[in-house]
């Protein structure tokens, strides 16, 4: 059971209009943000955060795709707080998320998914620490 997981809210989440809709549906959650920030990511930047799909097909469209606007950064803290959130955003494809989830509601595509979150305790810690100093925690 975790209590942190790393989260963003994409660039088309926040060209869209939604970072309002999208924080208020995590915080009704039960989660509390523990830090955040918005800010635009270099290529640079999001290509050492999404280093583990360096190779894959997709990882060049999404590292133009992550520096194409500002996003917002956030780390949440809840019980079981990894598990809980992959249910609340939904699937990676937004066409096969549930109904009611982030990605359900806000997402277009399956590379622009509105919102990210860890996969597992392990990377919720490297993922929050990758954004966030100590000092940046509250
Ligand atoms: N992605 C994509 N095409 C794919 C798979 C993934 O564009 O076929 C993008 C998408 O933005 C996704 C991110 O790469 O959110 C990371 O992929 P992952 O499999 O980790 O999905 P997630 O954990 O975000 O659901
Ligand atoms: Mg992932």
């Amino acid at each position: 059971m975790s209590n942190i997981t790393f989260t963003m809210i994409k660039p088309d989440g926040v060209a869209n209009g939604y970072i309002g809709k999208i924080l208020d549906q995590i915080t009704s959650a039960g989660y509390k943000i523990v830090a955040m920030k918005y800010l635009h990511l270099t290529a640079k930047t999001a290509g050492e955060f999404y280093a583990v799909h360096n190779g894959r097909p997709f990882y060049n469209d999404l590292v133009s795709f992550m520096s194409s606007g500002p996003i917002v950064a956030a780390v949440l803290e809840k019980e079981n707080a990894v598990a809980d959130y992959r249910v609340l955003i939904g699937a990676t494809d937004p066409t096969k998320a549930d109904v009611g989830t982030i990605r359900n509601l806000y997402a277009k595509s399956i590379d622009a998914n509105a919102v990210h979150g860890s996969d597992s305790d392990e990377n919720a810690a490297i993922e929050a620490s990758f954004f966030f100093s100590s000092l940046e925690r509250f």
